[in-house]
């Protein structure tokens, strides 16, 4: 066999060299060195064992599938640090909330940092309110650390997912999912006095017959200027899906005075 032209070979080599370009970007934008000693130190304080593939990328955070050092398998949400969006989209919410504006006007990093501990205190407030979410199990720079909604790294599907036709629940079913996120709101407002803020189906899980409600991190306290805003917003949302799924949705003034108790 006669070796391949020269050309070729150099071609090979400049879209290998591109692979691995662009691998190491890829890796790079996540796990800076400072987010790599943030997961080595929760790897030494005996938090996570291993770490393994992702389970989404979104703009402002990408989610991973970890293992603890006893086997059980954990969610480790990395925000990231360096993208623009962030900066655009966090600061509604932070502004106004008394318990972050302080920092809101320290450094970008610092910003993230407190971003990620409190997603970790709202979902403590939610647990302790009697709203089902992933358990919080640490949180350290911008590594937050949770129970993982589903098993085997393979995670529980989302409303929007459950919502296709292939996976056809029964109207039955989708009541009680329903009848759920309203007592969770209820929950939310009246005993964790938070708004979730970015409620629809694409941040409810649905794990072990029961719907799980993730990405916290916005919810604002009551006493947000927007707080009612947000929270008028996810109850339209949440009335729009629900109605698509065939429930006979209450209007939105009885589900808004249902939730507030007013
Ligand atoms: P996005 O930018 O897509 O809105 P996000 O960056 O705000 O997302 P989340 O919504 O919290 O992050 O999580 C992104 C995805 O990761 C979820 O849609 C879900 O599929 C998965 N996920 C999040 N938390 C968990 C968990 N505890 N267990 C399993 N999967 C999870």
């Amino acid at each position: 066999k006669s070796p391949p032209p020269k050309e070729l070979v150099q071609k090979r080599k400049f879209l290998k060299r591109q692979k691995d370009k662009d691998m190491f970007e890829t890796v790079e934008e996540v796990f800076d060195t400072s987010t790599l000693m943030a997961v080595y130190e929760l790897m030494r304080r005996g938090v996570i064992g291993e770490l393994f593939g992702t389970i989404s990328a979104g703009k402002e955070a990408r989610v991973y599938c970890a293992k603890s050092p006893e086997g059980k398998d954990l969610a480790v949400k990395i925000y990231l640090t360096n993208t623009a969006e962030f900066r655009k989209g966090i600061r509604k919410y932070i502004l106004g909330d008394p318990r972050f504006e302080q920092i809101a006007n320290r450094g970008l990093r610092r910003l993230i940092y407190a971003w990620a501990r409190k997603e970790f205190r709202n979902l403590k407030r939610f647990a302790k309110a009697g709203i089902r979410v992933p358990e919080p199990i640490s949180v350290y720079k911008n590594v937050l650390v949770m129970e993982f909604i589903g098993e085997n790294c393979k995670r529980a599907p989302l409303l929007v997912e459950l919502a296709k036709p292939e996976n056809k629940l029964s109207t039955e079913e989708w009541q009680k999912i329903f009848d759920t996120v309203v007592d969770y709101m209820v929950k939310m407002y009246q005993k964790a006095k938070l708004v979730h803020a970015d409620l629809n189906e694409f941040n409810i899980m649905y794990w072990q017959g029961e719907p799980v409600i993730i990405d916290v991190s916005q919810a604002v306290p009551l006493s947000h200027p927007y707080a009612d805003e947000f929270l008028r917003h996810d109850i339209q949302q949440i009335r729009r899906f629900f109605s698509s799924v065939g429930v006979e949705v209450p209007s939105f003034a009885e589900l808004y005075s249902k939730i507030t108790g007013m």
